[in-house]
């Protein structure tokens, strides 16, 4: 079984919708999402209220208005720039409503001269009299209901006009099944909510400013849908991961010796501590889905290699999946080289291994003559089988679907699996990312490290800042200069770096390389690997750094426009700073004059280099509606849910959750059967199937 037929409706593609043609639905695509039940979703942000109905005198300047008037005589330009204007009248005043660019053939269809007409719009005043500037409704006077409404208001995108989108969402709302109740009873009624067909009308049918908060109940108990289907999805492939068999991985610690010896340094003692409660848990017979969190620099990947290794001395083999190309390049180069002193090979795959050299790194990995191998997505395409695959290690993990995990666990039996993220998630977002995963944290930074010095510069004295770089150079200091952020255009984005470039380079000659996310794998590791070498003093980049890059003789980072940068990115960002034995300085520039809520994420940064509580910083300061952040850290954006808002209903989902597995883990029961359709309309299709195959 897969979605249920009574909500295809509601997948159909937006252009199913009447008045959605090919333009308008790509512009709705891109704002809401491609198919119907994205609409259901893309609430108002605010309204018109149309029921102010006063007689012309009585109509204020300013106010919207709906005004019931005769008809008495169109005065069509007499210029071209200037207005057709209509003179309409009732028994307390004139007005005029006033028309640029008209069509005088429409106008005089739609208001003819000696009729009643409704129109609706925003009166002003002009020359001591009242006008009405392209009403934004004309009606007959039978249709006054339907005009003196309110109107719900909805984010809109360039290009998409508030009607036809208006239009499209109505027309969405009206395909919504009505669907059997999927919450508890008891709870509804508890908290006064209505069935989940009237609130989503609701939803989109606001009366009053105060149905527009997210406390309102009609969104409120959308949003409880949503962080259920959240929870409950999230609890069901755990649930199903924890019923498949396990296997017990158990190494004999005589390859992880040696590599211990070999490290040129010891680990710390949250390092040995997370070490201990993998290899633990991958003893157990149970199987393993482990979080790794650690912050940017706190050695992470030693742990990682030595669960690897771990597995490998049981005798089987083990993976580590990386996001991107860059990641990968580097994990292999530190894994080689410690898996050369135990006379192991660490094969690689990425979607650059092609051909004959593909083709025997596949052979090696089925024969099971390679134990240990990393690679991007290329990991777990059809081809690539193993001989025993045993452990999984994925990086940055929440780039990567669940539906791609589950792939890769289908790669060999009983896979204990290791997720490790950068990203220091706050305790609320790590319960909807991943539910309630076992965390091992590694908490402090490895030895030597130093704090790094983070100053806010505006812009305006970014001369003074390059001329500092100069003494920096001299004293033969690595610079990363990372260009503004911005949103969703990866072109922009480019622009701005080249330019960037070039005049960095007109100051400081050849010895500055760039690096950005159009640039083909081989390039962008050839300008790294420069950069590494110290060929290149400064890099300049958009993002791409952001994630895992590691050249410990880099002591500056630079941001620009550091204030268009979320909490979390900065901290990434400063992370590739501070890992060597110098004093490193972080210097984000920002454009004046600057907003509360980015001096806030600005000051949090000078403040402290603590992961966690900047994580929880960021959550707090971004409230409502800046999802900026948590799309970049690839974190789940809720559609309706916000966990400024609505936090405290994410505990509840989450208890909720757990008694519906507890109690109906197949989703068998009625109640049941009304869950499958609220994960499908959220579409958490993979976590059904986990209740089917299980
Ligand atoms: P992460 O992946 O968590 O950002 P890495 O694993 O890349 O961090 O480690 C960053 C650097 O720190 C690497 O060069 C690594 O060799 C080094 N390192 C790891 N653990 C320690 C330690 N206990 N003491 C000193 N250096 C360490
Ligand atoms: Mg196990």
């Amino acid at each position: 079984m897969s979605r249920p037929e009574i909500l295809f409706p509601l997948f159909a593609p937006v252009t199913a919708l009447a008045g959605v043609g090919p333009r308008i639905g790509k512009l709705i695509e891109k704002l809401a999402g491609a198919h119907v039940v994205d609409l259901l979703w893309h609430l108002p942000s605010g309204l018109i209220d149309r029921r102010f109905a006063p007689k012309i005198a009585q109509a204020p300047a300013g106010a919207v208005a709906t005004i019931t008037v005769r008809i008495e005589a169109h005065m069509p330009a007499h210029s071209r720039r200037a207005p057709y204007k209509v003179r309409c009248s009732d028994d307390t005043g004139v007005m005029d409503l006033v028309f640029f660019h008209a069509n005088a053939e429409y106008l005089s269809r739609t208001l003819p001269e000696g009729q009643v007409r409704v129109v609706s719009g925003k009166v002003e005043h002009y020359d001591g009299m009242a006008q009405m500037t392209h009403p934004d409704h004309i009606g007959t006077p039978d249709e006054i209901a339907r005009l003196k409404a309110v109107e719900p208001v909805y984010p809109m995108t360039t290009g998409l006009t508030p009607k036809p989108l208006v239009r499209a969402i109505r027309e969405a709302v009206s395909r919504a099944p009505d669907l059997p109740e999927w919450q508890d009873a008891a709870w509804i009624a508890q908290r006064g909510w209505s069935p989940w067909r009237n609130a989503l009308n609701a939803a989109h049918a606001p009366d009053s400013e105060a149905a527009l908060v997210g406390g309102a109940p009609a969104r409120a108990r959308l949003a409880y849908d949503e962080l259920l289907a959240n929870q409950l999805a999230l609890l069901l492939v755990r649930t199903h991961q924890r019923r498949l068999a396990g296997r017990s991985i158990e190494g004999d610690g005589r390859l992880c010796s040696e590599v211990l010896a070999a490290l040129p340094f010891e680990l710390t003692s949250s390092q040995t501590r997370a070490l201990a409660e993998i290899t633990d848990d991958m003893a157990s017979a149970t199987r393993m889905l482990r979080l790794l969190q650690g912050d940017v620099g706190s050695g992470k990947t030693v742990v990682a290699f030595l669960a690897m290794l771990n597995a490998v001395e049981s005798g089987s083999q083990a993976a580590l999946m990386a996001p991107t190309e860059i990641l990968v390049r580097q994990h292999f180069a530190t894994m080689e080289k410690l898996a050369e002193a135990v006379g192991q090979e660490v094969a690689i795959l990425t979607g650059r291994e092609k051909g004959k050299a593909r083709q025997a790194i596949l052979d090696r990995l089925a024969s099971g003559e390679i134990r240990l191998v990393v690679g991007t997505h290329a990991l777990f395409q059809d081809d690539v089988a193993f001989s025993d695959l045993a452990f999984v290690v994925i990086d940055e993990q929440h780039r990567f679907g669940v539906h791609q995990r589950l792939t890769l666990a289908q790669k060999g039996s009983a896979i204990d699996m290791l997720v490790m993220t950068a990203t220091p998630i706050p305790r609320t977002l790590l319960l909807t990312a991943y539910g309630d995963l076992d965390a091992s944290r590694l908490t402090e930074k490895p030895a030597g490290r130093k704090p790094v010095d983070t100053r806010t510069v505006p812009l305006s004295r970014l001369e003074e800042v390059a001329a500092r770089l100069d003494n920096a150079i001299k004293d033969s200091a690595r610079i990363y200069w990372v260009c503004p952020l911005v949103e969703e255009s990866e072109a922009v984005d480019l622009a701005a770096a080249t330019e960037r470039q070039a005049a960095l380079a007109q100051r400081f000659g050849d010895r500055v390389g760039l690096v950005h996310g159009r640039m083909k794998g081989k390039e962008k590791d050839t300008v790294m690997a420069r950069f590494a070498a110290g060929d290149i003093d400064i890099l300049v980049a958009t993002t791409v750094i952001e994630v895992g890059v590691d050249v410990p003789e880099a002591t500056v980072m630079v941001i620009e426009h550091a204030e268009r940068f979320g909490l979390a990115q900065l901290h990434q960002l400063r992370g590739r700073v501070g890992r060597g034995e110098r004093e490193s300085v972080c210097l984000l520039l920002y454009g004046a004059p600057l907003g509360d809520a980015a001096r806030a994420r600005l000051n949090v940064m000078r403040e402290t280099e603590d992961g966690f509580r900047i994580a929880e910083e960021d959550l707090r300061l971004r409230g409502g509606g800046e999802l900026l952040g948590t799309k970049q850290s690839g974190l789940p954006a809720f559609r309706i849910a916000d966990l400024a808002e609505h936090g405290d209903l994410l505990g509840a989902a989450r208890d909720d959750a757990q008694l519906i597995i507890e109690r109906d883990p197949g989703l068998a029961t009625p109640r049941g059967e009304a869950l499958r359709n609220l994960l499908y309309l959220f579409e958490r299709d993979a976590a059904v199937a986990t209740v089917r195959s299980g």
